[in-house]
């Protein structure tokens, strides 16, 4: 019985294993037309000083519109793009676009910055600094209008390369941000010879930060690493004003999440840049606390 229910087993799993390899291969054969079809778009999320309720920037997230899938989440796709090449010519196009874009913004009088996620491998490609250098210079946008968020994983798949990258972008004058922080394994020393500009609290630390006591901890004490080692904190994933009034109470100055916007495509970002300077005002005074 037991034997005979194995062999079911078995047989279910290397039929879902053969549909699984075959979906990835399907994926891949679609990944590598979609940049000549230009299917790849753009999202952008604002971040929010919720002390004041001004954008102090935004984070650029991308999307796969998919002619039969519909609209395809990255993490459906950025790990079977990296693993098969595909991701220099992506990361190339994601930086040309977001330079692009931030330069219309701005020949529209609207003050615009976005940061831009990074994959370890287009960190450490050859290309990397030409093709930032180039698209700064083609587009004429200030250095310091763009913010690369690298996880601790990009930083320590290697140290040395990465950090000669990083100081390089940061003599260009970019911003650079850890992004995910907290799940990932950077000691604290290490963290202080790392040319970085911003701490992202990962969103898992926010998600029941008013219950949570471990969260909490682990948010306090990002927020005093960042107060001690001048590095501004930034809490991604706030969904609702009790998380909000949380951090505001706990001195956090910068917040992302759907509670202020979910990620817009990019006219959805340009009425949101037209709403003046304050766009979150009423969302950050809330009269929670
Ligand atoms: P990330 O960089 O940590 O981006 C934040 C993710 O959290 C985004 O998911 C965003 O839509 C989502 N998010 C924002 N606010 C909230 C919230 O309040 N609640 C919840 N539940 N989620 C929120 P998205 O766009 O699906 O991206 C997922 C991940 O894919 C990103 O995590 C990033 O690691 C990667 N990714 C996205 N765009 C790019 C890209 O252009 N290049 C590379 N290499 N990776 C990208
Ligand atoms: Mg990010
Ligand atoms: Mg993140
Ligand atoms: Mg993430």
């Amino acid at each position: 019985q037991a034997k005979k229910a194995g062999g079911k087993g078995f047989h279910f799993y290397t039929k879902r294993l053969n549909e699984l390899a075959h979906e990835r291969f399907t994926i891949e054969t679609d990944l590598r037309r979609a940049l000549q079809r230009d299917e790849f778009v753009l999202y952008y999320q604002p971040k929010v000083n919720i002390l004041t309720g001004e954008f102090s920037g935004m984070e650029a997230l991308i999307r796969w519109q998919h002619p039969v899938r519909g609209l395809v989440a990255p993490e459906s796709f950025i790990g079977i793009a990296e693993e098969s090449g595909l991701l220099t010519p992506i990361s190339k196009w994601i930086i040309d676009t977001v330079c692009r874009q931030l330069k219309s913004w701005r020949d529209q009088g609207l003050q615009a910055s976005s940061a831009i996620n990074l994959s370890a491998s287009f960190f450490q490609h050859a290309d990397f600094e030409a093709t930032i250098e180039k698209a700064l210079v083609q587009t004429g946008i200030p250095p310091e209008s763009l913010e690369l968020e690298l996880t601790e994983a990009t930083i320590m798949s290697d140290p040395q390369q990465v950090l000669g990258s990083m100081a390089a972008m940061k003599a260009l004058g970019l911003q650079l941000s850890i992004d995910d922080f907290g799940i990932g394994y950077s000691s604290l020393s290490y963290l202080k010879k790392l040319p970085v500009d911003k701490l992202k609290i990962d969103q898992s630390f926010i998600r029941n930060i008013a219950k949570d006591t471990d969260n909490m901890a682990v948010v306090r004490a990002v927020l005093n690493i960042g107060r001690s080692m001048q590095l501004k904190v930034i809490a991604e994933g706030v969904e609702n004003a009790s998380q909000l009034a949380w951090l505001q109470a706990e001195g956090g100055e910068e917040a992302q999440g759907f509670y202020f916007s979910r990620p817009l495509p990019a006219q959805g970002m340009t009425a949101l840049l037209q709403r003046g300077s304050q766009p979150f005002a009423d969302t950050v005074s809330t009269n929670w606390h």
